[in-house]
């Protein structure tokens, strides 16, 4: 991995973390969630890495499902986790580990019921929460599943955590790839280099003739990396087997690791 940390942000260093990688996407549904749990398990797996997985999506985290995490994280000093918020520093969160990855979630934590009314500062103390107020150990790289959209959250989770680079996902529609453009501007505007743009939900190959079809239009999101100067990372397609994954926390790197999908996955992973 290439270590392409932005000397300009005024940040703090999380100890024991060597890179920080932010997956954005301008909007919602667009594959975000999905892209970091298969880059997460790729740069565990087959890159070998020490990884962890942050999912900062405090209105609508999918990680547990996505990840099969069950229960909550203990604490370092044995204590039983009864409410996250007052976690000092020498009682930290444990991550819980799936498919090599050390993942943490606000849904692992809190009823979904009472995070969603939470307001903006709010959901800063419970993000510094999940990231500083966590037993990480050493990791090579954190992934993190950024909340969608462009917002203040967005920008400063980008501004108080050092990352060493923004990945945004879009699909090929004009829609989102107008508010992809908003990500890749959020993250320059907070000096946070961009790692290039993935394009999900690419295509639907029939599975009875074989015919490719471009639902949400073709090559969009290529143009617009293009045009934006952006390294291209490349397209995963509408795949069942992608979102039953999903729902049934077996990621499709993990389910299908020699597939087409996978491998496109893996060379993000290389490449970022
Ligand atoms: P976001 O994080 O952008 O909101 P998610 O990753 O949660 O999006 O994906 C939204 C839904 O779409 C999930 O049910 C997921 O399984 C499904 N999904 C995402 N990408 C694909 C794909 N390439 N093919 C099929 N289903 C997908």
């Amino acid at each position: 991995m290439q270590n392409s940390r932005n000397p300009k942000t005024q940040s703090l260093k999380i100890e024991g973390i060597k890179d920080i990688i932010a997956v954005a996407s301008g909007k919602g549904g667009v594959g975000k969630s999905t892209t970091a749990v298969n880059l997460a398990v790729s740069l565990a797996k087959r890159c070998q890495l020490k990884v962890g997985l942050l999912d900062a999506d405090i209105y609508g985290p999918s990680i547990p499902l996505m990840m099969h995490l069950k229960g909550k994280p203990e604490l370092s000093n044995g204590d039983a986790l009864t409410t996250f918020i007052f976690i000092s520093a020498d009682r930290k969160m444990i991550p819980i580990e799936s498919y090599g990855v050390k993942c943490i979630s606000i849904g692992s934590l809190v009823d979904e019921r009472e995070a969603i009314v939470w307001r903006g500062p709010m959901v800063m103390k419970a993000l510094e929460q999940l990231t500083r107020g966590v037993d990480w150990g050493i990791l090579d790289v954190l992934v993190i599943d950024m909340p969608p959209g462009t917002g203040d959250t967005q920008i400063s989770i980008s501004q108080r955590l050092q990352l060493s680079g923004g990945l945004i996902v879009s699909t090929p529609q004009d829609v989102a790839l107008l508010d992809a453009r908003r990500g890749v501007k959020m993250f320059s505007k907070v000096n946070v280099p961009i790692l290039g743009i993935l394009e999900n939900m690419s295509y639907f190959k029939c599975p009875k003739c074989n015919e490719s079809s471009y639902i949400f239009g073709q090559g969009g999101a290529r143009k617009t990396a293009e045009e934006m100067n952006l390294k291209f990372l490349g397209e995963i397609p509408l795949e069942v087997e992608i979102r039953s994954g999903s729902d049934e926390g077996v990621p499709i790197v993990m389910s299908k690791p020699d597939s087409v999908i996978s491998q496109v996955y893996g060379n993000v992973a290389e490449k970022v």
